[in-house]
């Protein structure tokens, strides 16, 4: 397994703070963004609305069409695959993870500090954010400006 797997499956979501007895009723362990399912990771990271109108928005920017698996596990290994190079598999494991660990923080800044979000926002802080760990981890090795990083079609244009 996985150090990703065994996190997410230890973050202190509402399901997981249930089953602990930490929280106690059906209508405390609700995701509190949309009020509808149970907040699991698979919930958190997939199947929310608000996340998934950002897997949306990120398939727009990496211009390559994704399935929308039910669970978070097959969702990885469906990105993760989506490239048949390399690098740009190390591309996808930087966004996948980029996207979840801020999807995590949205999720408790809103949970603790009642911020809520946009999607919109929260892609472009995605971008910016895999801009800055290329800069740094050299993921892909050209030069791209931040404008045309964030532009649609990424992969593409880079590959
Ligand atoms: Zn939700």
């Amino acid at each position: 397994m996985t150090t990703w797997r065994m996190m997410l499956n230890r973050l202190p979501t509402r399901d997981n703070l249930k089953k602990k007895r930490i929280l106690t009723t059906e209508e405390e362990s609700k995701c509190n963004e949309c009020g509808m399912g149970e907040e699991s990771s698979n919930h958190l990271f997939l199947l929310c609305p608000k996340i998934e109108e950002v897997w949306n928005e990120i398939q727009r920017w990496l211009g390559i069409p994704l399935a929308q698996p039910n669970h978070i596990e097959r969702h990885y290994d469906m990105f993760i695959n989506l490239g048949n190079k390399k690098k740009i598999r190390t591309l996808l494991l930087a966004i996948w993870v980029g996207t979840i660990w801020m999807r995590w923080k949205k999720r408790n800044e809103k949970c603790f500090e009642g911020k809520d979000w946009e999607c919109k926002n929260l892609v472009l802080e995605i971008k910016i954010k895999l801009w800055c760990w290329n800069r740094i981890f050299k993921i892909v090795e050209e030069e791209i400006d931040l404008d045309s990083w964030c532009s649609n079609d990424i992969i593409c244009k880079i590959f």
